[in-house]
C-alpha cells in the first residue's frame, strides 16, 4: 500500500521556528530545549530551532539546543544573507534552512529585486553556508505562486552550488493535491525534497501527503499545526494519517503523540481546539448514550483509531443524553458496583442534572452514588471554609478551613494567581495526611461568555496511582477546588476502603 511513497519519510519539525511564529507565541531557551528534547525522542529527523538573525534569545535558544547532543539534526532559518549564515555558524546549528522568495510577487513586491539577483543572492548563500561546514536545505518561498520553470533552474543551479536538499514551500496555502500532483515531480527529481505546507484553507494535510506520494522525501510539520495564520501541517495528523491509512510505518513513537502535543500547548500557552483531530479534548469523548454504549462494546464503532495509540484513554462524559451503560462505565472506574435498579436511580438523577443545563463532575457523581447506594462513608476531606482574594496590587492569597480525619485544618497559601493559590493551601492543609500531587490541570469553558460553566480537569498522583477528577462550575476557583478535594477524596478513600460493596 505504501509503494507510492519514499522508503523512510523524514519528518523536519518547525513547531520552534514557523510555529513560534504563531500570533502572540513565544518561547524562553530552556522552554524550547524542552520541546526539543521530546521531538528528537519521539523520532523528529530535523528540528528547526528558530532564527538566528531574529533576537538574542533565538540565538540562545539554537545554541543550548545544537549543545544539548541531541539524535535529531539541528537545523536554523536564515535569509540569503551572509550575516544570517555567520550567526548560524556561530550558534551551532548543523544545517540551514535558506528560504529564497521565488515568486514575482514575493521578489518584487517584498524584495523589490529582480528574478536574477535574487537567484545570485541565493547561490551566494550556499556558497558560504558549505565554507561554513552546514548542509543546506534551499527553500522556495511561496513555491506554488512561483514560475516553475524558474523555480527549476533555481534549484538546479543551486544544487550545482553545492545545495544538499531542498524545500516546496507552499507560504500562504494555495495548494491542491492535484496542483502539488505537477509541481513536485519535476523538482524532485533534482535533488531530496522537502514539503513545507500552511493550511490556510485547510488543505496541508492533504497536500503534504499528495507531494509525498509524488516524490517529496521529507515532510515539514509542526506540534498541533501551529504556524503563521492558520498554521502549518500538523505532526500528529500526517503521522497518523500515514499510519492508519496508507499503513505506512513512520517510526515514530505514536504513543508519546498526546503527551508532546499537552506539552507544546502548555508552553505555548495555545490551547489545543477542543475538536482537533488526534489531540483535541473530544477526539475520544463520547456522551450520546447509544455512541457510548456501543463504543464500549466494540470501539472500532465510533472510533478510527484507538486512544491508546497515541498516548490517550477514551473518556464517557455525563450529561443528559447519557445511557446506563456509561454511567456504569464511569462508576465501575470509581469502584463502585450497583445493582439495576440502583443503577437506573443513578442515571435518573444525572438526567435531571443535565436537563437543569449542568454537568455532571466527578463529585457530583460521587455525591449520587453515595446518596443511592446510602453509602456510610465519610468524606477524609470536608471544607468548612475557602477565600481567595487577588487584585492588582497584592499577592494572590488564598485561606481554607478543611477538616481532614476528623481534625480542624485552618491555612492560606500564596501563589501565581487565585486558582494557584488554592491549589497550594489544599496540598499544604492535607501534607500531613498523605503527599498528593497535581500532575496536570486543566480547563474547559463550556460555553461561551464570563457566565459559561467552567469545567476543571485535574490529574492527582500519590504513591505512584494516578487518577482524574473534574469540578464544573461557574467559578472557576470554586471548580477547581471541588475538582482538587474530590479527587483527593479517592486518593485518600480507595487506599483503605473497596466501596464497591455494597452495604444494604
Ligand atoms: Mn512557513
Amino acid at each position: 500500500m505504501s509503494v507510492l511513497f519514499a522508503d523512510r519519510i523524514r519528518f523536519f519539525d518547525t513547531t520552534l521556528r514557523d510555529g513560534e511564529q504563531t500570533p502572540g507565541v513565544s518561547l524562553k531557551p530552556e522552554q524550547k530545549l524542552e520541546i526539543a528534547t521530546k521531538l528528537a525522542a519521539i523520532g523528529i529527523d530535523v528540528i528547526e530551532a528558530g532564527s538566528a538573525a531574529a533576537s538574542e534569545g533565538e540565538q540562545s535558544a539554537i545554541r543550548l539546543i545544537s549543545e544539548a547532543g541531541l539524535p535529531s539534526e539541528i537545523c536554523t532559518y536564515v535569509r540569503a544573507l551572509p550575516g544570517d549564515i555567520d550567526l548560524a555558524a556561530e550558534y551551532g546549528a548543523d544545517s540551514v534552512h535558506l528560504v529564497v522568495p521565488v515568486s514575482d510577487l514575493h521578489i518584487a513586491k517584498k524584495m523589490r529585486k529582480t528574478r536574477e539577483q535574487v537567484a545570485e543572492m541565493a547561490y551566494a548563500a550556499i556558497k558560504l553556508a558549505k565554507e561554513r561546514g552546514l548542509i543546506v536545505e534551499l527553500s522556495g518561498e511561496d513555491a506554488s505562486r512561483a514560475d516553475q520553470q524558474f523555480l527549476n533552474e533555481l534549484f538546479s543551479k543551486g544544487v550545482q552550488r553545492g545545495a544538499d536538499r531542498l524545500c516546496f514551500c507552499d507560504t500562504v496555502g494555495l495548494l491542491t493535491p492535484e496542483k502539488t500532483a505537477l509541481m513536485i515531480p519535476p523538482l524532485a527529481k533534482i535533488a531530496p525534497l522537502s514539503i513545507h505546507c500552511h493550511d490556510d484553507l485547510g488543505m496541508a494535510l492533504a497536500n503534504t501527503l499528495a507531494a509525498l506520494k509524488c516524490g517529496a522525501t521529507c515532510a515539514h510539520v509542526t506540534v498541533n499545526g501551529l504556524g503563521e495564520r492558520a498554521g502549518n501541517t500538523a505532526f500528529e495528523e500526517l503521522v497518523m494519517a500515514l499510519e492508519v491509512l496508507y499503513g505506512y510505518q513512520t517510526g515514530i513513537k505514536k504513543e508519546e503523540i498526546y503527551h508532546l502535543a499537552s506539552l507544546v500547548s502548555r508552553l505555548t500557552g495555545v490551547p489545543l481546539p477542543v475538536n482537533k483531530a488526534v489531540v483535541g479534548e473530544m477526539a475520544f469523548t463520547h456522551e450520546s448514550g447509544i455512541h457510548a454504549h456501543g463504543v464500549m462494546r466494540e470501539p472500532a464503532t465510533y472510533e478510527s483509531i484507538k486512544p491508546e495509540m497515541i498516548g490517550r484513554k477514551r473518556r464517557i462524559v455525563l450529561g443528559k443524553h447519557s445511557g446506563s451503560a456509561s454511567v456504569e462505565a464511569a462508576l465501575h472506574e470509581m469502584n463502585y458496583s450497583t445493582d439495576e435498579a440502583q443503577l437506573k436511580e443513578i442515571v435518573k438523577r444525572i438526567k435531571q442534572m443535565g436537563d437543569e443545563g449542568k454537568r455532571v463532575s466527578d463529585a457530583d457523581l460521587m455525591a449520587i452514588a453515595d446518596a443511592v447506594l446510602a453509602i456510610e462513608c465519610k468524606p477524609v476531606i470536608r471544607m468548612r471554609q475557602f477565600t481567595t482574594v487577588s487584585g492588582s496590587n497584592m499577592i494572590p492569597t488564598a485561606s481554607a478551613t478543611l477538616v481532614v480525619n476528623g481534625q480542624e485544618i485552618t491555612g492560606a497559601a500564596t501563589g501565581d494567581g487565585p486558582v494557584d493559590a488554592a491549589m497550594q493551601v489544599l496540598r499544604k492543609s492535607v501534607g500531613d495526611v498523605a503527599d498528593i500531587r497535581l500532575e496536570e490541570y486543566h480547563v474547559d469553558a463550556i460555553s461561551g461568555g464570563t457566565d459559561a460553566l467552567v469545567e476543571v480537569t485535574v490529574r492527582l498522583s500519590k504513591d505512584g496511582k494516578i487518577i482524574t477528577s473534574r469540578g464544573a462550575r461557574t467559578d472557576i476557583i470554586m471548580a477547581s477546588v471541588e475538582a482538587m478535594i474530590a479527587g483527593m477524596n479517592r486518593l485518600l478513600r480507595e487506599t483503605h476502603e473497596d466501596r464497591g460493596k455494597n452495604p444494604r
